[in-house]
C-alpha cells in the first residue's frame, strides 16, 4: 500500500568509512504518523567512478558486449563500505551477466570468483580479450 510521505533532509555529513557525503532524511508517513530516518548515500562520487571504470573497461568481461554496461562490485559494499569506491573491487559486466554471473540470479547473492570466471570465458572465446564483441 502506498501512503503519503512528507520528507525532510535534516543534515548532511561525511561518512569517514567510505569518505562519501551522506544526507540524513526523515520521512513522516502521514497516514500512520510513523517517522523513518533514512541515510542517503551520495551518488555523485559513485557515478564518477563508475563512468571512469566503464570507460577504461568498455565491454562486458564475461561475454564481451558493449551495451548496457554496469560496474559490478565483486564484494558488495554493504559488507565493507571502503570497497564501494575501490576500483580493484569493480569489474565491467553487461546487465545480463551482472545478474546471472555476478549474483547467480539473486541480487542478494554474490560471486567472489567472478574475475576468475571471466578469465575462463576469455580463454574459451579469445575475441573477448581483443576487442570485445
Ligand atoms: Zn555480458
Amino acid at each position: 500500500m502506498v501512503t503519503a510521505v512528507k520528507s525532510k533532509v535534516v543534515a548532511a555529513v561525511m561518512n569517514p568509512l567510505c569518505d562519501a557525503r551522506q544526507r540524513i532524511r526523515v520521512d513522516e508517513h502521514l497516514a500512520t504518523g510513523d517517522t523513518v530516518v533514512q541515510i542517503l548515500h551520495s551518488d555523485y562520487r559513485w557515478r564518477k567512478i563508475r563512468n571512469k571504470h566503464v570507460q577504461d573497461e568498455p565491454f562486458c568481461q564475461m561475454c564481451g558486449i558493449r551495451r548496457k554496461l554496469e560496474a559490478h562490485h565483486i564484494i558488495p559494499w554493504h559488507l565493507d563500505a571502503l570497497l564501494r569506491f575501490d576500483r580493484d573491487n569493480l569489474i565491467t559486466l553487461c546487465r545480463e551477466c551482472h545478474f546471472r554471473f555476478g549474483h547467480f540470479l539473486n541480487w542478494k547473492d554474490m560471486n567472489p570468483e567472478i574475475r576468475e570466471l571471466c578469465k575462463q570465458a576469455k580463454i574459451l572465446n579469445p575475441k573477448i580479450v581483443e576487442v570485445g564483441i
